[in-house]
């Protein structure tokens, strides 16, 4: 803790999952040996560099980049990048962390990577993003390949800024490689990544429902942001017979408790890259309401799709209130501990990030997959692959959950089923 106190994300997410872990790693006494823990947060490689770009204005701006290699043991690097303003080291290394166990999860082939910079592509023109993507990666391709460490997007990086950092990469290296995913279709993207973490983040959490019985037909869903994640997890959502009532951006949030029109919002969101509040301009039926709030309307489904620690205890509190059965973290780490700790202690069921978002980066896989065979499979194809990766993510959370005595605990069962994996071939490996 000493050694990272200027990190607390970091120290936030490796605590959890150390003390998830925490009787999976006494069982094995060989893993102290081999000092795996110490490698296990310790990531391979971290680059941390200078980016610099020119405004409309002909203004130089000075940004800092981030590529933070966390773990080979599975599989090449993978992780996202973004770009906020908020970005720093504790942030990206939270975040690569996570993405080790993520990616194990999915039992395809890939390490854990986390990148990005502190530049907020808010109010920037196409040309400024351009600029500033080519600089970004007139650093990082020394360091990226389709064999070694392969990004994708995250928050402030889309298809537009994937666009122009694999142009820049190509045009560097004089070759066309998967080496970046979240590609547009016809230049080696893959079908459903767009739609990936979204509708994964449902078929992992029909998965739970139909274990009890249940199905979406009917439920309420509350879902906070209105991103990539968001929209998706939405559309998902309704396709099934849900009604999904809010959805909120960092300036407010909307409630439609007969269910909000979507196509407006990816109009507003997709298309203009707008507020949410013009679509209250356009819905009279609609209340919107500045700030915070989001989780204070009944709901039967929480899934908290925007940002970091955005669902904190009041929050809690309010979504126990009003009757809500199950969170699902469509974000990476967005309910706090003390959050989490109230929830399951409630008896609501809160599926993690590691498992429930993990279908963005799996479709990623398969985009690499089909970008090493010049093929392209079908949306029929990669979806049906998506869902039997969800379903399968849940199972091996749910089962690691009772094997290891905490039935029902999904955040103890998906730490212990990614660190296994992942444990497993660091032994193999070597002390490396
Ligand atoms: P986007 O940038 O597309 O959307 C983020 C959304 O969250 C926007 O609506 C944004 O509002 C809102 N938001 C951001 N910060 C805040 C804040 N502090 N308070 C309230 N709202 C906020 O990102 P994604 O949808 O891609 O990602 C969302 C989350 O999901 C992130 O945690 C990301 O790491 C995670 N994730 C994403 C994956 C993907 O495939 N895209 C894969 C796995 C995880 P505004 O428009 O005002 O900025």
């Amino acid at each position: 803790r000493g050694r990272y106190a200027d990190q607390p994300e970091f120290i936030q997410a490796t605590s959890r999952v150390l003390a998830s872990i925490a009787s999976a790693v006494e069982a094995e006494p060989s893993y102290e040996r081999v000092s795996l823990l110490d490698r296990l947060v310790e990531p391979e490689r971290i680059v941390m560099f200078r980016v610099p770009w020119t405004d409309d204005s002909g203004c130089v701006r000075v940004n800092r980049g981030y590529r933070i290699e966390f773990s080979s043991a599975l599989g090449p690097y993978k992780g996202g990048l973004r770009f906020h303003p908020s970005v720093n080291l504790s942030i990206l290394k939270f975040l690569a962390f996570e993405q080790v166990f993520k990616n194990a999860l999915t039992s395809l082939p890939i390490g854990g990577a986390k990148g990005g910079a502190d530049f907020d592509p808010k109010g920037r023109s196409d040309a400024e993003v351009m600029r500033f993507c080519q600089s970004f990666m007139t650093e990082l391709y020394r360091h990226i390949g389709a064999d070694t460490d392969v990004p994708a997007g995250d928050i402030g990086v889309g298809g537009r800024e994937i666009g122009f950092l694999f142009g820049q990469y190509k045009r560097i290296r004089n070759e066309f490689a998967g080496v970046l995913t979240g590609k547009g279709i016809g230049f080696g993207g893959s079908p459903v990544r767009a739609e990936a973490t979204g509708y994964g983040l449902v078929y992992l959490i029909e998965e739970l429902l139909a274990d009890s019985g249940q199905h979406f037909e009917g439920k309420r869903v509350s879902i906070s942001g209105s991103g990539n994640v968001a929209i998706y997890a939405a559309k998902k959502a309704e396709q099934l017979g849900a009604t999904v009532q809010t959805m909120s951006d960092s300036c407010g949030w909307i409630l439609e408790p007969t269910g909000v029109d979507l196509a407006a919002i990816m109009q507003i969101k997709e298309v203009r890259r707008g507020r949410l509040s013009e679509y209250a301009e356009t819905h009279p039926a609609c209340e919107y309401h500045s700030g915070g709030g989001v989780w204070s309307a009944p709901c039967d489904i929480a899934l908290p799709c925007a940002t970091q620690n955005e669902l904190r205890r009041p929050d809690a509190e309010g979504l126990l209130r009003n009757g809500c059965k199950v969170v699902g973290e469509g974000a990476n780490m967005p309910v706090t501990p003390e959050a989490i700790d109230l929830l399951i202690s409630s008896g609501v069921t809160v599926c993690p990030g590691k498992a429930a978002n993990a279908g963005g980066v799996a479709v990623s896989a398969l985009e690499m997959a089909q970008n090493s065979a010049r093929l392209t499979w079908s949306f029929e194809d990669v979806d049906s692959r998506l869902k039997t990766i969800m379903r399968g993510i849940y199972r091996a959370s749910a089962e690691a959950a009772a094997a290891w005595g905490v039935p029902g605990n999904l955040i103890a069962g998906a730490n212990i089923a990614g660190f296994k994996r992942v444990a497993d071939a660091m032994m193999a490996q070597g002390i490396v």
